[in-house]
């Protein structure tokens, strides 16, 4: 993407997103709920269906001139289920977090009872936080990961579940590094009469690409973000059975949002056509490869992480035993004037603050993108120990920005032309 428009009516707006462009490129993005797009999902998302209106669904629609968005919400939705299969597909929600408003909305009413996972435990906003609507909107309890394993505590789960008598549970996270058994959640959810909501917006495209079990056709409904390891920019998405798709339909359309964003709706159409390739599924499969490369190099750096390893996209550092006077504040911070973008993040058992826990999150969707291997991960791990070991210490911190550098250099986000490379 070349800004010229921009930079002649806008400099200091060019200059902010020239810089972000520079900045994606010549860092390393960790965070692991991020990816880089392609170039063709990007220039779907900037067209001029920006402009149009198209409140209702393709068909029923309440403004004229809808043709093409028609075509393209249809595009949309076809391609989303052959991806995961599912009766139904929505794919207006302006993000995930609106997927989860879209369900919420269509299936409970206020003061209704919410079953998730601690968010300190790896659960979401949307999940039932204070902060949150659904927090203030509905009576919350929540399940946690075993404190010994680091795994989901099922059996708890199901215990909860039995006492509480939820109307929904919820599953599917953001700091969670293990393989889900969504049909275990079913189970218990099926024992207590409530709904369950999968909330796959991080693995997404492992459950695609087959390399997660997928909980389409287990759970009554599943949502998701189309902007991480999908690689179909910014957006949310929901998939039900045939019998809740007017309910869900209702909800998102009038219920909770206006206008779809129909540019946003072309990129989830361009990023799941493209998800649909074989070399999405072995961009997926090399996805997980490189978490497991990246958390097994940093074990034996010494790093502990939750769970003791990975079956995704992410890892989770507890660096309480590893490094017990470095914070995840200090350890993003140290990383991130390196070259290395990822989050601090609370860990099971947290004994610090949200705002400067005893962990980071670290992920590959979009290290994979531009290319690397696990080899490559390798490296990055190593970086990782160097700085972490010694945030103050900067001529460690200058090699080790020199060596982003090279890795950037050597797996380039941009080919020669200034397109995104593609990733296989
Ligand atoms: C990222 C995420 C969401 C949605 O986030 P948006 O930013 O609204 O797309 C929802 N649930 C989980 C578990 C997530 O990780």
């Amino acid at each position: 993407m070349n800004y010229e428009e921009v930079r002649r009516t806008d400099p200091a707006l060019a200059d902010a997103l020239e810089g972000e462009r520079e900045r994606q490129e010549d860092t390393l993005a960790m965070i692991a709920s991020e990816n880089h797009v392609s170039e063709a999902v990007l220039e779907a998302q900037s067209s001029e269906l920006t402009n149009k209106y198209a409140e209702g669904y393709p068909g029923e629609r309440y403004y004229a001139g809808c043709e093409y968005a028609d075509t393209v919400e249809e595009l949309a939705i076809e391609r989303a289920t052959e991806l995961w299969g599912a009766d139904h597909v929505n794919v207006q929600p302006h993000a995930g977090t609106q997927a989860n408003m879209g369900v919420y909305l269509a299936m409970l009413d206020p003061g209704d009872k919410i079953l998730s996972l601690e968010l300190e435990h790896g659960g979401h906003l949307s999940h039932g936080h204070p902060a949150n609507f659904t927090g203030q909107t509905y009576e919350v309890e929540q399940y946690e990961v075993d404190p010994e394993t680091g795994y989901i505590d099922y059996e708890g789960l199901r215990e909860h579940a039995e006492e509480f008598d939820p109307d929904i549970v919820v599953s599917g996270y953001s700091a969670y590094p293990r393989e889900v058994d969504f049909e275990r959640i079913q189970a218990a959810a099926d024992a207590v009469d409530a709904y369950h909501l999968a909330d796959i917006a991080h693995i997404t495209g492992l459950v695609a690409a087959g390399v997660h079990e997928s909980p389409v056709g287990v759970a009554d409904f599943v949502t998701g973000s189309t902007h991480k390891t999908i690689r179909a920019g910014r957006g949310g998405i929901i998939m039900c059975d045939e019998e809740y798709a007017d309910a869900i339909d209702a909800s998102v359309f009038p219920g909770a949002q206006g206008g779809p964003l129909m540019h946003n709706v072309a990129g989830k159409a361009v990023g799941f056509a493209e998800a649909l390739s074989p070399e999405f599924e072995s961009y997926a499969r090399q996805v997980v490869d490189n978490a497991e490369a990246l958390g097994a190099r940093l074990q034996e750096h010494g790093f502990s992480l939750v769970s003791g390893g990975t079956d995704t996209h992410l890892v989770l550092v507890d660096l309480r035993d590893s490094h017990p006077d470095t914070t995840g504040t200090v350890a993003e911070e140290a990383l991130e004037a390196v070259g290395i973008v990822l989050n601090k993040n609370t860990v099971p058992g947290e004994t610090r603050s949200p705002f400067d826990p005893s962990g980071i999150r670290a992920g590959t969707p979009a290290l994979t993108t531009r290319g690397f291997d696990e080899a490559a991960c390798e490296r990055v791990a190593d970086l990782i120990y160097r700085v972490v070991d010694s945030p103050d210490d900067e001529a460690v911190k200058a090699d080790a920005e020199a060596e982003v550098e090279a890795l950037c250099a050597e797996y380039p986000l941009y080919d020669r032309e200034g397109r995104l490379v593609d990733f296989e």
